[in-house]
């Protein structure tokens, strides 16, 4: 998967078009993310020893297909690349500004 915790990405498709948040999991067997505060469904909760009963809101995990990574530096909507440097770790590169992503190699 292109897209790893903490990324920001702009929701394309869906009642959340168009907005930006950040993807605090990532399921990356079934190439889906969670976005925090995006693709809300309102869950009703038994009352318990814990907690009260009620309707919390709560995020549904979104395909990758349907969201696009945002670069911190150009702030564009972008297609990742990759470098490889000397030592073989590869990194991830946003591929309009060539600014790196984030300090971590992807496998
Ligand atoms: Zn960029």
């Amino acid at each position: 998967m292109k897209i790893i915790k903490s990324d920001k990405v702009k929701i394309l498709i869906g009642k959340d078009k168009g907005r930006v948040g950040e993807v605090v999991r990532v399921f990356p067997k079934k190439d889906q993310i969670v976005v925090k505060g995006m693709n809300l469904f309102k869950k009703h909760v038994k009352p318990s020893q814990n907690q009260k009963g009620g309707i919390v809101e709560k995020e549904r995990p979104l395909l990758v297909s349907k969201v696009a990574l945002v670069c911190p530096n150009c702030q564009k909507t972008i297609r990742v690349g990759y470098e490889i440097d000397k030592s073989g770790h590869k990194y991830r590169v946003c591929k309009k500004c060539h600014t790196l992503l984030t300090g971590k190699t992807v496998k």
